[in-house]
């Protein structure tokens, strides 16, 4: 079975992308929903994020989020000390997925999976490129913040000529042209591989 890996930069449209490819019948494992979930969840994690963030971080047992994204998005050492604490759980939390899962090839998606290292138990990588302009009107559109919110996220994201590099199969979700007819194209690409 092989591991395919879904990235591309924030508001890119990875999640969609995911979305055609479920449909497709392929399971997708979801990295920035898993990470959530253990940040709520997984009692050790909590409590080393507690420890570092302060007592606050939590309300009634549930992750604030908002509090945390204004600690981490404006200070990268605090941003690296969550990552440090929460990438590596996430990701043995999705190889245990994986080894669960009966498919002629499976799907991580992951917003930081080069930041993360995580690309290196994938066989494959697929990007999805958007033009910079266009992402952040999407996110600030979906999430209902600012430009500056959304750059300052972007920022600790790495360069997307880089990735694009890095990335085995690329799509462009750049609206100009029709969106399954690429993951068709490269859902035949990767089946071909898998026989
Ligand atoms: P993030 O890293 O922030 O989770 P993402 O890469 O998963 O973002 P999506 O959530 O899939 O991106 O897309 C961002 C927004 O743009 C969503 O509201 C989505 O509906 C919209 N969007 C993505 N692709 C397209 C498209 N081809 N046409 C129209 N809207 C799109």
């Amino acid at each position: 079975m092989l591991k395919i890996g879904l990235t591309g930069g924030i508001g890119s449209g990875k999640t969609t992308v995911a979305k055609i490819f479920k449909i497709l019948g392929i399971p997708v494992f979801d990295a920035d929903t898993a990470a959530k979930d253990l940040m709520n969840n997984n009692e050790e994690l909590k409590r080393k994020i507690r420890e570092e963030f302060g007592e606050e971080v939590y309300q009634n047992g549930i992750l604030n989020r908002k509090y945390l994204a204004e600690i981490v998005f404006n200070d990268a050492y605090k941003l690296e000390k969550l990552n440090v604490l929460v990438h590596p759980i996430t990701i043995q939390a999705g190889i245990d997925w994986a080894a669960k899962q009966n498919a002629k090839y499976v799907i991580k998606e992951a917003a930081l999976m080069f930041e993360a290292g995580s690309a290196f138990n994938l066989d494959y990588i697929i990007g999805v490129f958007a033009p910079t302009d266009l992402r952040i009107a999407r996110v600030m559109q979906r999430d209902g913040i600012t430009k500056e919110q959304v750059v300052a996220r972007m920022e600790n994201q790495i360069d997307e000529r880089i990735k694009n590099k890095l990335c085995d199969f690329v799509i462009d979700n750049d609206e100009n042209s029709l969106l399954t007819s690429k993951i068709n194209d490269i859902n035949k690409k990767i089946s071909a591989l898998t026989q």
